[in-house]
């Protein structure tokens, strides 16, 4: 595998941590030990998150073919658009999110808070489109690109979760790299790691990066987006491509995808009761915060599999924290009562 043909554009702050989550192990039965890698912790740009690590890939093209704004898309509450904004800050290029209603919710300030009001912050023109959930190219996108050439800027395209772009699955080849040189100094393998996906390319690149020591069905995607079919079918795209990328030296198939849909109900950026109890369980275990969007699922998703013992006892899981928190502005109301 040769991932360091690619050239990286550093904006994380290297490894990210991986640490024991001691409590909400014993809380579990204290059957398996679950330790989190904090990836939501990776970068000092606007709180970090799982897209810096993609963009670190994506950036040096955008850099050598002289674009000077950064273009990219998601919901009102959308945490790539965030990561995007700051990302552009950093380099002194220019932002447009596209930011479509993505989301059945209506907390009352729900399009001023959060990540939303971080990318106004941070310069970005933040615009607001009536469209619904969708991970696949949208139209608003296009229009956006199209806008910057007319005034006479050079846009560089980053589509939702700068997934279904060529470089947007290396990133997380490296945090498998980064997994298996942190393994050596813990002394020990991780039996299962969970990953939470809607846009699929950081699972993808988990899968390739895994696939690497035979373990790419140990990566245990949680969907959070309620369309597992779109989700599951970019996850494999995106690995397969990414897979002859980086030269993995065999063909990534459907049976390396492990995608457990049980947990994304109601829908998409809804959560569940169960989701907001995972949530606070796991705050007043660790004092780790996850979001009602994405983390909060995957945490559900975790908590309820090592339960019914689908992880089973004796297990080593690493928990993957994408990030997400600041999302959770967005839903005071849920949380008015703690
Ligand atoms: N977790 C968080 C906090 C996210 O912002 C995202 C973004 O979509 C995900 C998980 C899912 O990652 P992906 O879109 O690469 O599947």
């Amino acid at each position: 595998m040769n991932l360091d043909r690619f050239p990286r554009h550093p904006l994380t702050f290297g490894p990210t941590p991986i640490e024991p989550l001691k409590r909400l192990s014993d809380h579990l039965g204290g059957r398996v030990e679950i330790y989190a890698k904090r990836e939501d912790c990776n970068s000092g740009l606007a709180f970090g998150g799982n897209k810096v690590r993609k963009l670190e890939y994506l950036i040096p093209e955008a850099l050598a073919q002289g674009c000077d704004t950064l273009v990219t898309i998601g919901g009102v509450q959308s945490n790539h658009t965030r990561q995007v904004a700051a990302v552009a800050a950093r380099l002194g290029m220019k932002c447009v999110l596209v930011q479509e209603d993505w989301v059945n919710w209506y907390d009352g300030a729900y399009d001023r808070v959060g990540n939303i009001l971080l990318s106004r912050i941070l310069g970005a023109d933040v615009r607001l489109v009536h469209e619904g959930f969708g991970i696949e190219f949208k139209k608003s996108w296009e229009q956006a690109l199209d806008d910057v050439k007319r005034a006479g800027g050079r846009p560089y395209a980053i589509p939702a979760g700068a997934s279904d772009h060529p470089l947007g699955g290396l990133g997380f080849v490296g945090f498998a790299d980064e997994v298996r040189s942190q393994e050596q100094q813990l002394g020990f393998r991780f039996d299962a790691i969970v990953v939470c996906s809607v846009t699929g390319s950081t699972q993808a690149g988990m899968v390739v990066g895994f696939a690497a020591d035979g373990r790419s069905r140990q990566v245990i995607g949680i969907d959070a987006s309620a369309k597992p079919q779109q989700t599951r079918a970019q996850i494999l795209r995106i690995a397969q491509h990414t897979a002859e990328m980086v030269e993995l030296g065999r063909a990534i198939s459907d049976e390396d995808i492990v995608l457990d849909t049980r947990y994304a109900y109601p829908e998409y950026g809804i959560p569940s009761v169960e989701t907001l109890d995972a949530i606070r369980t796991c705050a007043r275990c660790e004092g780790m915060l996850t979001d009602p969007v994405y983390e909060g699922k995957s945490m559900q998703g975790m908590m309820d599999l090592i339960r019914r013992e689908e992880i089973p006892p004796g297990a080593r899981v690493l928990y993957a924290h994408l990030g997400g928190v600041p999302a959770i502005n967005g839903y005071s109301y849920l949380f008015r009562n703690g």
